[in-house]
Protein backbone atom coordinates (compact mmCIF):
# COMPACT_ATOMS: atom_id res chain seq x y z
CA UNK A 1 0.00 0.00 0.00
CA UNK A 2 3.01 2.99 1.22
CA UNK A 3 2.72 5.00 3.78
CA UNK A 4 4.25 8.73 3.86
CA UNK A 5 5.23 10.87 6.02
CA UNK A 6 5.98 15.39 5.93
CA UNK A 7 7.04 17.61 8.09
CA UNK A 8 6.78 21.63 8.29
CA UNK A 9 8.78 22.44 10.54
CA UNK A 10 10.49 26.38 11.99
CA UNK A 11 13.77 24.36 13.15
CA UNK A 12 15.43 21.63 11.01
CA UNK A 13 13.28 19.09 10.44
CA UNK A 14 15.06 15.97 9.72
CA UNK A 15 15.42 14.09 12.71
CA UNK A 16 11.70 14.15 13.15
CA UNK A 17 11.20 13.40 9.04
CA UNK A 18 13.13 10.62 9.65
CA UNK A 19 11.14 8.88 12.65
CA UNK A 20 7.95 9.52 11.68
CA UNK A 21 8.74 8.41 8.10
CA UNK A 22 9.98 4.99 9.98
CA UNK A 23 6.97 4.92 11.57
CA UNK A 24 5.38 4.01 8.36
CA UNK A 25 7.75 0.36 7.71
CA UNK A 26 4.29 -1.39 7.94
CA UNK A 27 3.02 -0.27 4.93
CA UNK A 28 5.44 -1.21 2.56
CA UNK A 29 8.54 -3.34 1.78
CA UNK A 30 10.41 -2.36 -1.21
CA UNK A 31 11.70 0.98 -1.53
CA UNK A 32 12.05 4.27 1.10
CA UNK A 33 12.99 7.84 0.37
CA UNK A 34 13.07 11.26 2.07
CA UNK A 35 13.26 14.45 0.34
CA UNK A 36 14.10 17.86 1.93
CA UNK A 37 14.13 21.47 0.88
CA UNK A 38 16.57 24.24 1.94
CA UNK A 39 15.55 27.42 1.00
CA UNK A 40 15.75 26.33 -3.23
CA UNK A 41 18.28 23.74 -2.56
CA UNK A 42 16.72 20.30 -2.68
CA UNK A 43 17.77 16.85 -0.64
CA UNK A 44 16.80 13.36 -1.67
CA UNK A 45 17.95 9.99 -1.13
CA UNK A 46 16.21 6.76 -1.81
CA UNK A 47 17.30 3.08 -1.16
CA UNK A 48 16.38 -0.48 -1.55
CA UNK A 49 14.63 -1.90 1.48
CA UNK A 50 13.66 -5.40 0.67
CA UNK A 51 16.54 -6.71 2.76
CA UNK A 52 16.94 -4.35 5.43
CA UNK A 53 14.92 -1.95 7.43
CA UNK A 54 14.61 1.89 7.18
CA UNK A 55 17.01 3.19 9.97
CA UNK A 56 19.87 1.47 9.44
CA UNK A 57 19.43 2.47 5.31
CA UNK A 58 18.73 6.12 6.13
CA UNK A 59 21.12 7.10 9.27
CA UNK A 60 24.01 7.59 6.81
CA UNK A 61 22.00 10.30 5.08
CA UNK A 62 21.05 12.08 7.86
CA UNK A 63 23.85 14.64 8.56
CA UNK A 64 23.49 15.84 4.36
CA UNK A 65 19.78 16.20 4.60
CA UNK A 66 19.05 20.28 5.72
CA UNK A 67 16.10 22.39 5.71
CA UNK A 68 12.87 23.03 7.73
CA UNK A 69 9.95 21.00 5.65
CA UNK A 70 10.57 17.43 4.44
CA UNK A 71 8.89 14.36 2.99
CA UNK A 72 9.08 10.87 3.18
CA UNK A 73 7.30 7.25 2.02
CA UNK A 74 8.02 3.93 2.57
CA UNK A 75 6.86 2.38 -0.68
CA UNK A 76 5.35 -1.36 -1.39
CA UNK A 77 6.25 -0.59 -5.26
CA UNK A 78 7.69 2.31 -6.57
CA UNK A 79 11.28 4.46 -5.76
CA UNK A 80 9.50 7.83 -4.36
CA UNK A 81 9.37 10.92 -3.54
CA UNK A 82 10.33 11.98 -7.18
CA UNK A 83 11.84 15.23 -7.90
CA UNK A 84 10.31 17.52 -10.14
CA UNK A 85 11.13 20.76 -11.96
CA UNK A 86 8.45 22.48 -13.65
CA UNK A 87 6.54 24.99 -14.59
CA UNK A 88 4.74 24.89 -11.36
CA UNK A 89 8.61 25.41 -9.82
CA UNK A 90 10.41 22.34 -7.81
CA UNK A 91 8.94 20.34 -5.61
CA UNK A 92 8.75 16.38 -4.45
CA UNK A 93 5.68 14.03 -4.49
CA UNK A 94 5.23 10.93 -2.66
CA UNK A 95 2.09 8.94 -3.59
CA UNK A 96 0.06 6.37 -1.85
CA UNK A 97 -1.92 5.09 -5.26
CA UNK A 98 -3.25 2.37 -7.53
CA UNK A 99 -3.54 2.95 -11.19
CA UNK A 100 -5.30 1.12 -13.57
CA UNK A 101 -5.02 2.65 -16.47
CA UNK A 102 -1.28 3.61 -16.69
CA UNK A 103 -1.15 2.81 -20.13
CA UNK A 104 -4.13 5.48 -21.02
CA UNK A 105 -2.03 7.72 -18.90
CA UNK A 106 1.32 7.04 -20.15
CA UNK A 107 -0.36 7.62 -23.84
CA UNK A 108 -1.56 10.74 -22.62
CA UNK A 109 1.62 12.16 -21.04
CA UNK A 110 3.55 11.25 -24.51
CA UNK A 111 0.98 13.03 -26.34
CA UNK A 112 1.24 15.91 -24.75
CA UNK A 113 5.03 15.79 -25.17
CA UNK A 114 5.89 14.95 -22.09
CA UNK A 115 9.15 12.58 -21.25
CA UNK A 116 9.57 10.01 -18.21
CA UNK A 117 12.88 9.68 -16.61
CA UNK A 118 13.00 7.08 -14.36
CA UNK A 119 12.47 3.29 -16.14
CA UNK A 120 14.65 1.63 -13.23
CA UNK A 121 12.14 -1.21 -12.35
CA UNK A 122 11.97 -1.76 -16.42
CA UNK A 123 8.18 0.17 -16.20
CA UNK A 124 7.03 3.28 -15.88
CA UNK A 125 7.53 4.72 -11.88
CA UNK A 126 3.82 5.56 -11.43
CA UNK A 127 4.71 8.40 -8.66
CA UNK A 128 6.04 9.98 -12.18
CA UNK A 129 3.23 9.27 -13.75
CA UNK A 130 1.12 11.05 -11.36
CA UNK A 131 3.46 13.75 -10.97
CA UNK A 132 3.23 14.79 -15.07
CA UNK A 133 -0.35 14.85 -14.62
CA UNK A 134 -0.16 17.31 -12.39
CA UNK A 135 2.50 19.58 -14.28
CA UNK A 136 -0.33 19.85 -17.16
CA UNK A 137 -2.43 22.02 -14.79
CA UNK A 138 -1.84 25.49 -14.57
CA UNK A 139 -1.09 25.82 -10.76
CA UNK A 140 -1.57 22.68 -8.36
CA UNK A 141 -4.67 22.39 -7.55
CA UNK A 142 -5.96 21.77 -11.35
CA UNK A 143 -2.65 19.62 -11.88
CA UNK A 144 -4.11 17.63 -8.43
CA UNK A 145 -8.15 17.44 -10.38
CA UNK A 146 -6.41 15.91 -13.38
CA UNK A 147 -5.12 12.98 -11.30
CA UNK A 148 -8.66 12.96 -9.52
CA UNK A 149 -10.61 12.76 -13.07
CA UNK A 150 -8.36 10.21 -14.86
CA UNK A 151 -6.53 7.81 -12.59
CA UNK A 152 -8.68 4.71 -12.55
CA UNK A 153 -7.81 3.34 -9.05
CA UNK A 154 -6.73 5.55 -6.34
CA UNK A 155 -4.35 8.18 -5.23
CA UNK A 156 -3.49 9.91 -2.30
CA UNK A 157 -0.28 12.32 -2.18
CA UNK A 158 2.24 14.53 -0.64
CA UNK A 159 4.22 17.19 -2.58
CA UNK A 160 6.99 19.00 -0.85
CA UNK A 161 7.47 22.61 -2.14
CA UNK A 162 10.14 24.68 -0.99
CA UNK A 163 7.86 26.74 1.32
CA UNK A 164 5.28 24.28 2.57
CA UNK A 165 4.01 20.76 2.13
CA UNK A 166 0.33 19.75 -0.25
CA UNK A 167 -1.61 16.92 1.18
CA UNK A 168 -4.33 16.28 -1.21
CA UNK A 169 -6.20 13.29 -0.38
CA UNK A 170 -8.12 10.89 -3.15
CA UNK A 171 -11.15 12.16 -4.40
CA UNK A 172 -13.08 9.07 -2.05
CA UNK A 173 -10.83 8.87 0.99
CA UNK A 174 -9.67 5.47 -0.05
CA UNK A 175 -6.57 5.73 2.12
CA UNK A 176 -5.97 8.46 4.59
CA UNK A 177 -4.22 11.66 5.63
CA UNK A 178 -3.99 12.88 9.11
CA UNK A 179 -2.39 16.16 10.50
CA UNK A 180 -0.60 16.96 13.41
CA UNK A 181 0.30 19.53 15.64
CA UNK A 182 3.14 21.23 17.62
CA UNK A 183 3.53 24.33 18.51
CA UNK A 184 3.87 26.33 14.96
CA UNK A 185 5.36 22.68 13.42
CA UNK A 186 3.15 20.24 11.70
CA UNK A 187 3.45 16.56 10.51
CA UNK A 188 1.42 14.78 7.73
CA UNK A 189 0.99 11.64 7.79
CA UNK A 190 -0.70 7.96 6.38
CA UNK A 191 -1.11 6.88 9.69
CA UNK A 192 -1.61 9.18 12.99
CA UNK A 193 0.84 6.88 15.38
CA UNK A 194 3.65 8.03 13.94
CA UNK A 195 3.75 11.91 15.29
CA UNK A 196 2.77 10.82 18.62
CA UNK A 197 6.95 10.11 20.48
CA UNK A 198 7.78 13.26 18.57
CA UNK A 199 5.25 15.64 20.47
CA UNK A 200 2.62 16.43 17.78
CA UNK A 201 -1.31 15.92 18.77
CA UNK A 202 -3.45 15.18 16.09
CA UNK A 203 -5.38 18.44 14.97
CA UNK A 204 -7.27 17.64 11.95
CA UNK A 205 -8.04 14.58 9.15
CA UNK A 206 -8.27 15.71 5.26
CA UNK A 207 -11.51 14.62 3.46
CA UNK A 208 -12.01 12.78 0.45
CA UNK A 209 -10.91 14.51 -2.52
CA UNK A 210 -9.50 17.62 -0.08
CA UNK A 211 -6.40 19.52 -0.63
CA UNK A 212 -4.87 21.66 1.15
CA UNK A 213 -1.27 23.51 2.07
CA UNK A 214 0.80 23.70 5.05
CA UNK A 215 2.84 26.18 5.86
CA UNK A 216 4.71 27.72 9.38
CA UNK A 217 3.24 31.10 8.30
CA UNK A 218 -0.35 30.57 7.40
CA UNK A 219 -1.04 27.04 8.71
CA UNK A 220 -3.25 24.90 7.26
CA UNK A 221 -5.12 26.24 3.92
CA UNK A 222 -7.62 24.65 2.22
CA UNK A 223 -6.73 24.58 -1.62
CA UNK A 224 -9.72 22.31 -2.62
CA UNK A 225 -12.97 21.68 -0.68
CA UNK A 226 -13.64 17.96 0.76
CA UNK A 227 -16.31 15.99 -1.64
CA UNK A 228 -19.40 14.61 0.24
CA UNK A 229 -18.79 11.42 -0.31
CA UNK A 230 -16.27 8.70 1.60
CA UNK A 231 -15.22 5.34 0.59
CA UNK A 232 -12.45 5.18 3.18
CA UNK A 233 -10.60 1.69 2.94
CA UNK A 234 -12.07 -0.72 5.92
CA UNK A 235 -9.33 -3.30 5.98
CA UNK A 236 -7.34 -0.39 7.18
CA UNK A 237 -8.86 -0.55 10.17
CA UNK A 238 -9.07 -4.62 10.17
CA UNK A 239 -5.72 -5.11 8.69
CA UNK A 240 -3.48 -3.05 7.01
CA UNK A 241 -3.24 -0.16 9.67
CA UNK A 242 -0.82 -0.11 12.79
CA UNK A 243 -2.82 -0.90 15.68
CA UNK A 244 -2.52 2.18 17.80
CA UNK A 245 -3.65 4.25 14.64
CA UNK A 246 -6.39 6.41 13.86
CA UNK A 247 -8.33 6.94 10.52
CA UNK A 248 -11.28 9.37 11.23
CA UNK A 249 -11.03 9.54 14.40
CA UNK A 250 -11.21 6.20 14.90
CA UNK A 251 -8.55 3.75 16.51
CA UNK A 252 -7.69 0.55 14.74
CA UNK A 253 -7.02 -1.64 17.67
CA UNK A 254 -10.41 -0.73 18.87
CA UNK A 255 -11.99 -1.71 15.92
CA UNK A 256 -9.94 -5.41 16.62
CA UNK A 257 -11.22 -5.38 19.74
CA UNK A 258 -15.29 -4.78 18.80
CA UNK A 259 -15.08 -7.48 16.15
CA UNK A 260 -13.74 -9.56 18.54
CA UNK A 261 -16.05 -9.12 20.94
CA UNK A 262 -19.03 -9.26 18.53
CA UNK A 263 -17.97 -12.34 17.66
CA UNK A 264 -17.27 -14.00 21.68
CA UNK A 265 -20.95 -12.82 22.23
CA UNK A 266 -22.83 -14.78 19.89
CA UNK A 267 -20.62 -17.83 20.35
CA UNK A 268 -22.79 -19.30 22.94
CA UNK A 269 -22.85 -22.58 21.72
CA UNK A 270 -18.71 -23.22 22.68
CA UNK A 271 -17.22 -23.97 25.87
CA UNK A 272 -13.59 -23.81 24.73
CA UNK A 273 -10.96 -23.25 27.11
CA UNK A 274 -9.04 -20.07 26.08
CA UNK A 275 -9.04 -17.85 23.46
CA UNK A 276 -5.69 -17.47 21.02
CA UNK A 277 -4.78 -15.03 18.18
CA UNK A 278 -2.62 -15.89 14.93
CA UNK A 279 -0.19 -13.37 15.62
CA UNK A 280 0.53 -10.35 15.41
CA UNK A 281 -3.09 -9.74 13.21
CA UNK A 282 -5.43 -11.79 15.66
CA UNK A 283 -3.96 -10.46 18.52
CA UNK A 284 -6.87 -7.13 18.67
CA UNK A 285 -9.69 -9.62 17.60
CA UNK A 286 -8.89 -12.66 19.95
CA UNK A 287 -8.81 -9.82 23.32
CA UNK A 288 -12.31 -9.02 22.43
CA UNK A 289 -13.55 -12.43 21.87
CA UNK A 290 -11.77 -13.34 25.40
CA UNK A 291 -13.93 -10.36 27.28
CA UNK A 292 -16.68 -11.18 24.73
CA UNK A 293 -17.28 -14.77 25.74
CA UNK A 294 -16.15 -14.38 29.24
CA UNK A 295 -13.10 -17.17 28.98
CA UNK A 296 -9.07 -16.34 28.62
CA UNK A 297 -6.68 -15.50 26.39
CA UNK A 298 -3.22 -17.14 26.30
CA UNK A 299 -0.71 -17.80 23.13
CA UNK A 300 -1.17 -21.07 21.58
CA UNK A 301 0.92 -19.97 19.06
CA UNK A 302 3.44 -17.18 19.36
CA UNK A 303 5.69 -15.35 16.52
CA UNK A 304 9.66 -14.67 16.79
CA UNK A 305 9.71 -11.32 16.81
CA UNK A 306 13.29 -10.70 17.39
CA UNK A 307 13.97 -11.28 13.90
CA UNK A 308 10.70 -11.64 11.68
CA UNK A 309 9.38 -7.95 13.16
CA UNK A 310 8.55 -7.14 9.95
CA UNK A 311 6.35 -8.37 6.32
CA UNK A 312 9.49 -9.93 4.77
CA UNK A 313 8.00 -11.03 1.74
CA UNK A 314 10.14 -13.19 -0.91
CA UNK A 315 9.27 -13.77 -4.10
CA UNK A 316 9.12 -17.42 -4.75
CA UNK A 317 5.79 -19.30 -3.09
CA UNK A 318 7.78 -21.92 -1.96
CA UNK A 319 10.12 -19.70 0.16
CA UNK A 320 7.01 -17.85 1.27
CA UNK A 321 5.51 -20.79 3.14
CA UNK A 322 9.45 -21.25 4.75
CA UNK A 323 9.14 -18.02 5.70
CA UNK A 324 5.36 -18.11 7.48
CA UNK A 325 6.32 -21.47 8.98
CA UNK A 326 9.42 -20.37 10.74
CA UNK A 327 8.20 -17.41 12.34
CA UNK A 328 5.39 -19.22 14.19
CA UNK A 329 6.31 -21.18 17.05
CA UNK A 330 3.48 -23.45 18.86
CA UNK A 331 3.16 -24.06 22.53
CA UNK A 332 2.43 -27.67 23.49
CA UNK A 333 2.34 -26.79 27.21
CA UNK A 334 -0.31 -24.59 26.62
CA UNK A 335 -2.32 -26.29 23.70
CA UNK A 336 -2.32 -29.59 24.69
CA UNK A 337 -5.57 -31.50 25.44
CA UNK A 338 -7.10 -27.87 24.89
CA UNK A 339 -10.16 -27.12 22.83
CA UNK A 340 -8.87 -23.33 21.11
CA UNK A 341 -10.14 -20.53 19.40
CA UNK A 342 -7.65 -19.01 17.09
CA UNK A 343 -8.74 -15.49 16.41
CA UNK A 344 -7.52 -14.30 12.45
CA UNK A 345 -8.01 -11.23 10.51
CA UNK A 346 -9.02 -12.65 6.92
CA UNK A 347 -8.32 -15.91 4.99
CA UNK A 348 -7.18 -15.51 1.42
CA UNK A 349 -5.97 -18.58 -0.01
CA UNK A 350 -6.39 -20.31 2.81
CA UNK A 351 -3.51 -22.71 2.61
CA UNK A 352 -1.31 -20.56 5.39
CA UNK A 353 -4.50 -21.27 7.89
CA UNK A 354 -4.70 -24.77 7.54
CA UNK A 355 -0.78 -24.84 7.36
CA UNK A 356 -1.36 -23.22 11.40
CA UNK A 357 -4.26 -25.31 12.56
CA UNK A 358 -2.38 -28.49 11.67
CA UNK A 359 0.64 -26.92 13.85
CA UNK A 360 -1.75 -26.61 16.39
CA UNK A 361 -3.14 -30.34 16.32
CA UNK A 362 0.21 -31.89 15.71
CA UNK A 363 1.28 -29.97 19.58
CA UNK A 364 -2.18 -31.18 21.11
CA UNK A 365 -5.22 -28.91 20.64
CA UNK A 366 -7.92 -30.96 21.25
CA UNK A 367 -9.85 -29.41 19.01
CA UNK A 368 -9.45 -26.01 17.51
CA UNK A 369 -12.38 -23.07 16.03
CA UNK A 370 -11.14 -20.93 13.81
CA UNK A 371 -12.88 -17.34 13.73
CA UNK A 372 -12.23 -14.44 11.34
CA UNK A 373 -12.51 -10.73 11.99
CA UNK A 374 -13.99 -10.02 8.48
CA UNK A 375 -16.32 -11.30 5.73
CA UNK A 376 -14.82 -13.58 3.25
CA UNK A 377 -13.39 -12.29 0.79
CA UNK A 378 -14.89 -12.75 -2.68
CA UNK A 379 -13.27 -9.79 -4.97
CA UNK A 380 -9.50 -8.80 -5.04
CA UNK A 381 -9.15 -5.48 -4.59
CA UNK A 382 -8.64 -2.76 -7.34
CA UNK A 383 -7.87 0.36 -5.67
CA UNK A 384 -4.46 0.03 -3.06
CA UNK A 385 -1.10 -1.51 -4.33
CA UNK A 386 0.18 -4.36 -1.82
CA UNK A 387 3.03 -6.11 -2.60
CA UNK A 388 1.09 -8.61 -1.35
CA UNK A 389 -2.35 -7.49 -3.33
CA UNK A 390 -4.20 -10.78 -4.39
CA UNK A 391 -5.52 -11.60 -7.67
CA UNK A 392 -9.50 -13.00 -7.56
CA UNK A 393 -8.39 -16.22 -8.37
CA UNK A 394 -6.41 -16.67 -5.41
CA UNK A 395 -9.08 -16.01 -3.08
CA UNK A 396 -10.35 -19.43 -1.66
CA UNK A 397 -13.91 -17.76 -1.14
CA UNK A 398 -14.37 -17.12 -4.88
CA UNK A 399 -12.81 -19.97 -5.86
CA UNK A 400 -15.50 -22.08 -3.81
CA UNK A 401 -18.09 -19.93 -4.77
CA UNK A 402 -17.50 -20.78 -8.81
CA UNK A 403 -16.68 -24.58 -8.24
CA UNK A 404 -20.21 -24.89 -6.19
CA UNK A 405 -22.02 -22.98 -8.56
CA UNK A 406 -19.78 -24.53 -12.00
CA UNK A 407 -19.66 -20.90 -13.40
CA UNK A 408 -17.54 -17.50 -13.08
CA UNK A 409 -18.49 -14.87 -10.67
CA UNK A 410 -18.21 -11.62 -13.23
CA UNK A 411 -19.48 -13.93 -15.76
CA UNK A 412 -22.49 -16.96 -15.55
CA UNK A 413 -23.05 -16.72 -11.93
CA UNK A 414 -25.62 -13.98 -11.76
CA UNK A 415 -25.61 -11.18 -9.65
CA UNK A 416 -28.63 -12.43 -7.70
CA UNK A 417 -26.85 -15.89 -6.80
CA UNK A 418 -23.59 -13.85 -5.58
CA UNK A 419 -25.89 -11.44 -3.33
CA UNK A 420 -27.02 -14.74 -1.29
CA UNK A 421 -23.61 -15.73 -0.95
CA UNK A 422 -22.91 -12.10 0.74
CA UNK A 423 -26.03 -12.64 2.82
CA UNK A 424 -24.53 -14.51 5.98
CA UNK A 425 -28.49 -15.46 6.51
CA UNK A 426 -28.54 -17.74 3.55
CA UNK A 427 -28.00 -22.06 2.86
CA UNK A 428 -25.36 -20.51 0.18
CA UNK A 429 -23.62 -18.67 2.56
CA UNK A 430 -23.37 -21.71 4.84
CA UNK A 431 -22.33 -24.03 2.28
CA UNK A 432 -19.41 -22.11 1.27
CA UNK A 433 -18.24 -21.16 4.69
CA UNK A 434 -18.73 -25.51 4.95
CA UNK A 435 -16.62 -25.93 2.12
CA UNK A 436 -13.39 -23.56 3.49
CA UNK A 437 -14.14 -25.33 6.78
CA UNK A 438 -13.07 -28.95 5.40
CA UNK A 439 -10.41 -26.93 3.41
CA UNK A 440 -8.95 -25.50 6.50
CA UNK A 441 -9.17 -28.43 8.52
CA UNK A 442 -10.82 -26.95 11.66
CA UNK A 443 -13.40 -28.09 14.06
CA UNK A 444 -15.55 -25.01 13.35
CA UNK A 445 -15.34 -21.71 11.54
CA UNK A 446 -16.84 -18.72 11.77
CA UNK A 447 -16.94 -14.94 9.98
CA UNK A 448 -18.20 -11.70 11.09
CA UNK A 449 -20.74 -9.83 8.78
CA UNK A 450 -20.58 -6.90 7.28
CA UNK A 451 -23.38 -5.31 9.69
CA UNK A 452 -20.61 -6.17 12.17
CA UNK A 453 -17.95 -4.75 10.53
CA UNK A 454 -19.58 -1.49 10.54
CA UNK A 455 -20.47 -1.89 14.08
CA UNK A 456 -17.07 -2.41 15.14
CA UNK A 457 -16.09 0.65 13.13
CA UNK A 458 -18.90 2.97 13.97
CA UNK A 459 -19.81 3.87 10.71
CA UNK A 460 -22.52 4.02 8.36
CA UNK A 461 -21.26 1.40 5.60
CA UNK A 462 -22.22 4.53 3.01
CA UNK A 463 -19.00 5.68 4.10
CA UNK A 464 -16.81 2.65 3.96
CA UNK A 465 -14.90 0.98 1.08
CA UNK A 466 -16.23 -3.14 1.45
CA UNK A 467 -15.80 -4.19 -2.58
CA UNK A 468 -13.77 -6.70 -1.40
CA UNK A 469 -16.54 -8.59 0.43
CA UNK A 470 -19.79 -7.29 -1.39
CA UNK A 471 -18.15 -6.03 -5.00
CA UNK A 472 -19.97 -2.72 -4.19
CA UNK A 473 -18.27 1.04 -4.30
CA UNK A 474 -17.98 4.17 -6.34
CA UNK A 475 -16.37 2.54 -9.35
CA UNK A 476 -13.17 4.87 -10.13
S1 LIG B 1 -11.51 -3.24 -1.86
FE1 LIG B 1 -11.07 -3.87 0.26
S2 LIG B 1 -8.86 -3.52 0.55
FE2 LIG B 1 -9.50 -2.39 -1.29
S3 LIG B 1 -10.00 -0.31 -0.60
FE3 LIG B 1 -11.90 -1.47 -0.56
S4 LIG B 1 -12.04 -2.33 1.52
FE4 LIG B 1 -9.91 -1.66 1.20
Amino acid sequence: MSGFFGIVSEQPCITDLFYGTDYHSHLGTKRAGLATFDGPQAHQNIHNIENSHFRPKFMKDLDEMKGRVGIGVISDTEAQPVMVNSHLGRFAIATVSRINNMAELEKDCLDKHQQFTDLSRGATNPTELIALQITQGKDFVEGIENVYNRVKGSCTMLILTPDGIIAARDRYGRTPIVIGRRGNDYAVASESHSYVNLGYETCRFVGPGEVVKITTEHGIEVMRSAEKKLQVCSFLWIYYGYPCTEYEGINAEEVRYNLGRLMGERDTDLNPDFVSPIPDSGIGMALGYSNGRRIPYKRGLLKYTPTWSRSFMPVSQSDRFLVAKMKLIPSRAVLSGKEVVFCDDSIVRGTQLRDNVKMLYDYGAKAVHVRISCPPLVHGCTFLNFSTSKTDRELITRRVIEELEGGTIGGTIPMEKLNAYHNASTQEYARRVEVIRRHVGVDTLRFNTLDDVCEAIGMDKSQICTHCFDGSSYGD
